[in-house]
């Protein structure tokens, strides 16, 4: 009998480049599918089950509450829409028009990124503060706290922090901004998106002072794809909460989530701007049993076991020929992931065409395989244990030798890459 998948068509694909969002995200494991499963098959109350979750998050990462979104883009909106509204139901109502609200929202210029978006979707403005002499090699400064001082302004409605970027001069900011924000009653909002494992992160930006941290689920937390953690200040996730929740309630009757401060409503509000990101009962439950999950996990046996896996690949992979692999294990405060640091090119030096027509050949297979590209442009290719099945590990090493023997004359290597002239979507 064939699959779902096979009768569909779609091939399932090798997945050594980790929890992309393009590739599917995480893989589950069965108690999560078994968590959704239970709630698929059940009429719950939504705002009994985020309730819930709130009160799981909150003793799970010490955040005062939480609750769970459609994703961390998704959270990154909620939490502006929060920060811009509050409990106000007019200012819900009119999102994203932002004219009778202060709507600006600050950002290191060395943290602007893709997704940005989520935040303009909200309505808020962005306003870039500090410099890049880091980023550049230009100079030696980081962020100084009158450099925030002096954009904060009436129209002035919070700080975006992406957890992670611009190396130790970025991370190395978020106190200097919280110091500032606070001083000024002004909430700081984290992206720590992609700041997972270790589980410790889970904490350490609310302890930090974070007013509200997104996570991703379908990335290393192991939830579904579709889904994120929005944790922090209770009235903020509350205002979240309910710019996000269905509304077509009747007043008379409406039961708010535990989260929502009714005494802070001047009356029931309309759809919110979240609306639009409906999270299911199955993501609900399946983050929080992924989170859980995470949570106990021993992190040690854990990467002991993706190093392992990872040794018997490069050994796989020894002998094959333009090739070298070598392993970047893992250290406290630093790489959490080990990886695998594949070098492809002649004499062990990094040919950048090699490596994007590797990767090409890798992904034309029946099968199809993907490394990681984020240092492509060296050269070298990662392996990322992290979304990859242990049964594939073999067929990777198998994929990695055949493309490798049929080598650089291949039919496929000797395409040029990129894009087509003129691609559709
Ligand atoms: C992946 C990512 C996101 C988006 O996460 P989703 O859960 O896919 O919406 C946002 N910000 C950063 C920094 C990310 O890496």
């Amino acid at each position: 009998m064939s699959s779902f998948l096979d009768r569909l068509g779609v091939p399932r694909r090798i997945n050594a480049a980790g929890t992309l969002t393009r590739l599917g995200g995480a893989l589950m494991a069965p108690e999560v599918l078994e968590a959704m499963r239970e709630a698929a098959a059940s009429s719950v109350d939504m705002a009994e089950l985020q309730s819930a979750a709130s009160r799981r998050i909150a003793a799970l990462t010490g955040a005062e509450a939480g609750l769970v979104t459609s994703g961390a883009s998704a959270g990154l909106t909620l939490a502006t829409a929060a920060c811009l509204a509050g409990w106000d139901a007019a200012r819900m109502a009119a999102l994203p028009d932002t004219a009778r609200m202060p709507a600006r929202m600050l950002m290191l210029r060395t943290h602007r990124n893709s997704y940005d978006h989520a935040v303009r979707l909200a309505g808020a403005q962005i306003v870039d503060v500090g410099h890049n002499d880091r980023g550049t090699g230009a100079g030696v400064r980081g962020l100084e706290p009158w450099e925030i001082e002096s954009a904060i302004d009436a129209q002035t409605a919070g700080f975006v922090f992406v957890a992670g970027a611009g190396g130790a001069a970025g991370t190395g900011a978020l106190p200097v901004v919280v110091e500032v924000m606070q001083r000024h009653g002004l909430p700081v909002v984290v992206d720590a998106a992609a700041q997972l494992p270790p589980a410790a992160h889970l904490r350490r930006f609310v302890e930090q002072g974070a007013d509200l941290v997104v996570f991703s689920g379908g990335k290393a937390l192991g939830g579904p794809q579709a889904s994120g953690l929005l944790l922090g200040r209770r009235a903020l996730v509350g205002s979240a909460l309910l710019q996000m929740m269905d509304m077509d309630v009747h007043p008379a009757t409406w039961a708010p989530a535990e989260l929502v401060d009714t005494a802070c409503l001047r009356g029931t509000p309309l759809h919110g701007i979240g609306r639009g990101f409906k999270v299911g009962k199955e993501e609900i439950a399946g983050l929080l049993c992924a989170l859980e999950r995470f949570v106990a996990c021993d992190e040690t046996a854990r990467a002991e076991a993706w190093t392992q896996r990872l040794r018997a690949i490069a050994a796989g992979l020894d002998g094959a020929p333009r090739l070298q692999a070598v392993l970047l294990e893992t250290r406290p405060g630093g790489r959490a992931v080990p990886a695998l640091e594949l070098t492809v090119g002649a004499g062990g030096r990094g040919d950048p065409a090699a490596a994007a027509a590797l990767c090409r050949q890798l992904q034309a297979q029946d099968r199809p395989v993907h490394l990681a590209e984020d240092r492509l442009d060296e050269g070298v290719l990662l392996v990322n244990p992290i979304a990859l099945a242990p049964q594939d590990d073999a067929a990777l090493v198998a994929s990695l030798r055949a493309a490798l023997a049929q080598g650089a004359e291949g039919p496929e290597a000797a395409s040029a890459g990129g894009l087509p002239a003129a691609s559709s979507p």
